[in-house]
């Protein structure tokens, strides 16, 4: 199969595009011939070696995946060649207390695919039965790849940690990524007022496009102060955060007394400055957050497919140019989702 491979780790020149060896179909697996591949933060990090450094190599990237089934294994009920699918990114073992509670991104054996097993960026790829999940007929296969990574992140953030609710004021960061352009429509959907924060006039009216009620830039070093005039002084019920050390005390400032923050990753970097007086004084509660349980991919598809969420690709490349991708993606220039057309 046509495949891209990191070959060492490193930037964007590290992937190579040849010829690769067919991934076998297990008992229980599916071989699903990849259409789209959306790229994620979480390939650069792969690539670079910041997560999973010891990750045997050549590795193949790519977690969020739509495709058709090409092959099946032993023992897989209900699925035919040729049915148009995407893919659940988080593998789990099914079987132990955490998978069974619904909460299988807490598994012991959890796994996202193209991190800990290859990934999209190929003609083929091979997951658990489990894993694949009809396709909405109205999405075309970039917008179906965009979806499941950011919103089943987002979904977890949004829905399950910070629990919004109707009338809220809810905040979320960066609002030009894929989990905050997910985060943005979702917090609409549960009735929130929201509030995004973006860098540049672009994005910012962007994000007002998806639905967000006010919007701030957030180069401003007083940024925060303008979320607080936002909401009549009182600052954001609930907050959406992944930028990291830079924002962090920013964001603990633009949070209302008993507010909640869900953080689901760090952008800027890891090691940040708390004001812990803020932590018990105003009583914040932070949510760390990775993922979602799978099942969490039902009802967002539901509503995608009823035209209430809607995936957003910024840009489409071919497969043979992933390391141009990348240099997009890094570039923080690209307005949702890069995804790459097999
Ligand atoms: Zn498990």
């Amino acid at each position: 199969m046509q495949a891209v491979w990191m070959e060492s780790r490193g930037g964007p020149e590290v992937l190579r595009y040849g010829e690769m060896p067919a991934p076998s179909v297990e008992a229980a697996q599916v071989r699903v011939a990849v259409k789209a591949v959306a790229l994620n933060h979480l390939d650069v990090w792969v690539r670079k070696g910041v997560a999973s450094p010891k990750l045997p190599l050549p590795h193949i990237l790519g977690c969020d995946i739509a495709g058709v089934v090409e092959s099946v294994g032993a023992g897989v009920e209900g699925l035919r060649l040729g049915d148009a699918v995407v893919l659940n990114p988080g593998v789990s073992c099914g079987r132990c207390e955490r998978c069974l509670e619904g909460r299988d991104n807490l598994c012991p054996q959890y796994q996202i695919l193209g991190e800990h097993r290859w990934g999209g960026y190929a003609e083929l790829v091979t997951v658990p039965s489990a894993n694949v999940v009809p396709k909405p007929a109205a999405l075309g296969w970039a917008e179906a790849a965009s979806i499941p990574l950011t919103f089943l992140t987002a979904w977890q953030m949004v829905v399950d940690k910070l629990q919004v609710r109707p009338g809220e004021d809810v905040l979320v960061m960066a609002a030009g990524s894929g989990v905050s352009v997910a985060a943005i429509q979702i917090a609409k959907l549960y009735g929130a007022r929201v509030i995004a924060t973006a860098s540049s006039e672009a994005k910012l009216a962007k994000a007002r496009a998806l639905g967000a009620d006010e919007t701030v830039n957030y180069t401003h070093p007083d940024w925060f102060k303008e979320v607080r005039r936002l909401t009549g002084g009182k600052g954001a019920d609930a907050v959406v955060d992944h930028t990291g050390a830079e924002y962090w005390e920013g964001v603990i400032k633009a949070t209302a007394w008993g507010g909640r923050i869900s953080l689901v990753g760090a952008s800027s970097g890891y090691e940040a400055t708390t004001p812990l007086s803020h932590i018990f004084y105003r009583q914040l509660s932070i949510f760390g957050s990775t993922m979602a349980s799978k099942s969490r991919l039902f009802p967002i598809l539901k509503w995608i497919g009823e035209g209430k969420l809607k995936p957003v690709v910024g840009a489409t490349l071919p497969l043979a140019q992933a390391a141009e991708g990348h240099r997009l993606l890094e570039g923080r220039q690209v307005f949702g989702k890069v995804v790459l057309e097999v």
